[in-house]
């Protein structure tokens, strides 16, 4: 097993105590950017101020599990994550490809990222982020809908800098895996995290954006 998986993995669990899909754009791109936003509105359950619940690729996100938000995008806690404050950004609209988004929605994906990165760098103690994409299932993509995985980084927190890559490989199989509803490792170390969990770290960050 990857060492700085099961090393990292223990710090995420510690601190949450105290698809194959085709390139190719989807029917609604064919929408404007407003057009496409209402209809997915209605999809996803919507309020008056903001939806009770976000679509990821397939998935529902429950907004317990969103801390912050901008007009197209939201911020949201991971399922799996390699190291303490590994959270994801996406667009509300869902999108395998970041070629898809249009101007406005990877201006204002990068300016939520950013937000996200100032306020959970400090709080998790660490001194650097990784920002990563993984634009597309060749290039490593699990979950067919944009995302900016931000993870605050710390000296030493991986032997090598870079298996910091292998690292989010491996967890994002592992979280595919469980919604396939695959057996893990028994290993507790590798399961994902329980709704409960990630609810209780995404009220604590929420706290950042208030
Ligand atoms: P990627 O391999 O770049 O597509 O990354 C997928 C990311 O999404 C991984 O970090 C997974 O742990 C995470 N993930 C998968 N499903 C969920 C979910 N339902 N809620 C939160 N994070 C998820």
């Amino acid at each position: 097993m990857h060492p700085g998986l099961v090393r990292t993995a223990q710090q995420a669990l510690s601190f949450s105590r105290q698809i194959h899909h085709p390139c190719r754009r989807s029917p609604l791109t064919c929408l404007s950017s407003a057009a496409r936003h209402d209809i997915q509105a209605v999809a996803m359950t919507s309020t008056s101020t903001d939806f009770k619940e976000y679509l990821f690729g397939p998935w529902k996100i429950d907004s317990d599990e969103v801390f912050t938000t901008s007009q197209h995008c939201f911020a949201f806690v991971n399922l799996k994550p390699v190291v303490p404050g590994h959270v994801l950004v996406s667009p509300k609209r869902v999108v395998a490809r970041f070629a898809e988004l249009d101007s406005a929605e990877v201006a204002d994906l990068w300016c939520l990222v950013q937000r996200v990165g100032s306020a959970i760098e400090p709080y998790f103690g660490a001194q650097s982020l990784t920002l990563a994409i993984q634009d597309g299932p060749c290039a490593g993509q699990t979950v067919p809908h944009v995302h900016v995985h931000i993870l605050p980084r710390r000296a030493g927190d991986f032997e090598r800098n870079d298996e910091v890559y292998d690292a989010i490989d491996a967890a994002s199989k592992d979280a595919a895996s469980a919604h396939k509803g695959e057996h893990l490792d028994l290993d507790k170390e590798r399961s994902v995290r329980t709704p409960a969990e990630m609810a209780a770290e995404a009220a604590q960050l929420r706290t950042l954006f208030n």
